[in-house]
């Protein structure tokens, strides 16, 4: 199917496609948005279409479906899941909350609902710090990242605990490997996903979301930059800035969940109204609960 079909299939579903900024070229560029894992949330919440093709993993497509119930959330690639995200489980979480104590509990959006459904508030890349200074109480529990977590810990005074989970396209990333490339591209400018290692973030010049980058990559009077995040975030760049150049940091940051959509199981989830992805209505308001504490912050 050529694109003119999607589009007609998205005309007669009232139907629009989301792309998280990882996503393929191609799927980039058919999508009607494309942004973080906050931006994508905040215009599913908002969009005034009956159903959300979600092109990005899974938990990505589940917090679409917890912030719009009324809507049909097509998931195109029913098997992109995130590694990180499968590193904490709801039985995990209840056992740590019983050990820790009781103490609020952080939870970064790369993870499954029922482990929002147990957390006091959410958060994503960009806005880390903003909720943990938002608790009163001065110690939390963070999950999954670890890496997301110990960054959080540099710029707050809270004490955080953290789950040892990670993602491993950013946590295999050294610094070594960041030190060849700024041989390499001795006047780029360093931009650095708080996935990856403290020991890489020490080394960058600015530490940020995804679509953070795309910010401050437009916003820069540098013309040349590394990035240290998966190499996706890399076609967007370039047509947010034609004029400057971008470089990946590793050719291995490549995750493989996020390139199993293409627009060919687009045009078959509009076609036929599956997969489809809902979060049972118990999980959901639960869930919910942790997502609206962090959208409120804005
Ligand atoms: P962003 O929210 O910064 O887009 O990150 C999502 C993600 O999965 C990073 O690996
Ligand atoms: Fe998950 Fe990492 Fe892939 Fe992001 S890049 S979706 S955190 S495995």
């Amino acid at each position: 199917m050529d694109l003119s079909g999607i589009e007609e299939l998205k005309r007669k579903r009232n139907a629009i496609i989301l792309a998280h900024n990882y996503q393929p070229p191609e799927i980039q560029d058919m999508a009607d948005l494309c942004g973080d894992s906050l931006e994508l949330a905040i215009k599913a919440a908002a969009t005034d279409a009956d159903v959300i093709v979600f092109c990005g993993v899974h938990f990505m497509a589940e917090t679409a479906s917890i912030v719009c119930p009324d809507k049909t959330v097509l998931f195109p690639a029913p098997d992109a899941g995130c590694p990180m995200a499968d590193m904490v489980t709801a039985a995990g979480l209840k056992d740590w909350i019983s050990r820790m104590g009781h103490m609020p509990v952080v939870t970064y959006v790369n993870s499954p609902a029922e482990v929002k459904a147990l957390s006091t508030v959410c958060c994503t890349s960009v806005n880390s710090v903003k909720v943990v200074n938002s608790l009163a109480e001065k110690e939390v529990l963070m999950t999954p990242d670890r890496n997301l977590a110990a960054y959080t810990a540099t710029q707050t005074d809270k004490k955080i605990h953290f789950w040892d989970g990670y993602c491993p396209v950013h946590d295999a990333l050294r610094a070594d490997d960041l030190r060849r490339a700024k041989e390499r591209y001795p006047a780029a400018a360093v931009l650095a996903h708080p996935e990856c290692r403290g020991e890489v973030l020490a080394l960058a010049d600015a530490v940020l979301s995804t679509s953070g980058m795309l910010r401050y990559a437009r916003e820069s009077s540098a013309a040349c930059f590394l990035v240290a995040t998966e190499n996706g975030l890399l076609h967007a760049l370039k047509k947010a800035c034609p004029g400057k150049l971008f470089y990946p940091v590793s050719e291995k940051m490549v995750c493989p969940d996020m390139k199993r959509i293409t627009p060919r199981a687009i045009a078959d989830s509009l076609e036929n109204m599956r997969p489809e992805v809902r979060v049972p209505d118990d999980i959901r308001r639960r869930a919910l609960d942790a997502v609206q504490r962090m959208l409120a912050l804005r």
